[in-house]
């Protein structure tokens, strides 16, 4: 029963993903509402329940826009699977750090890439000036739209392709 939940603030900003069983909390204690459903009902004991897909918070909460956080699924994501030195699609990538982080280089968005293993064991401990090789993109932070960032639920879950237009 591990159905993902569109949370979407009292403006209807979209600003989380949570499971079934809190969203379900959220709803009984009436600090959330039921937007969209669609996925039937589950029945205990006593009673019956929407699964729902999508709800929204009765109240305003003043979170701060939600950003893509920085982890190695996300940054395969941004690269598109794609080493960004070599341009393959392999199922073996790595994560490197452009500027390697023995010579103070950062874990931020800015000096991340996916590399496949033979490049990265190419590159080793230089730095992208020292190894001679080039970056087909240079890496910066995704973008903070709704569609990006809960983008990677859309296929499992069409239906909240709407909601998270134009945020
Ligand atoms: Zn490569």
């Amino acid at each position: 029963m591990e159905h993902a939940v569109l949370v979407l603030n009292a403006n209807y900003e979209p600003i989380n993903v949570t499971n079934f069983h809190r969203a379900l909390g959220l709803m009984l204690t009436e600090k959330a509402s039921l937007i969209l459903n669609g996925r039937g009902v589950i029945h205990t004991a006593r009673a019956e329940y929407p699964i729902p897909s999508v709800i929204r918070l009765q109240q305003m909460i003043h979170s701060p826009h939600p950003h893509v956080r920085l982890t190695r699924r996300e940054i395969l994501r941004r690269d598109q699977y794609t080493c960004q030195y070599c341009g393959r699609q392999t199922s073996t990538l790595t994560i490197d750090h452009v500027l390697p982080r023995h010579m103070s280089g950062a874990h931020t968005w800015t000096n991340v890439v996916a590399a496949c293993s033979s490049c990265n064991h190419r590159k080793g401990g230089m730095s992208l000036k020292e190894s001679g090789m080039t970056l087909i993109n240079f890496p910066k932070e995704p973008p903070h739209s709704a569609n990006y960032i809960f983008g990677h639920y859309l296929p499992d879950n069409q239906e909240w392709s709407t909601f998270l237009q134009g945020w």
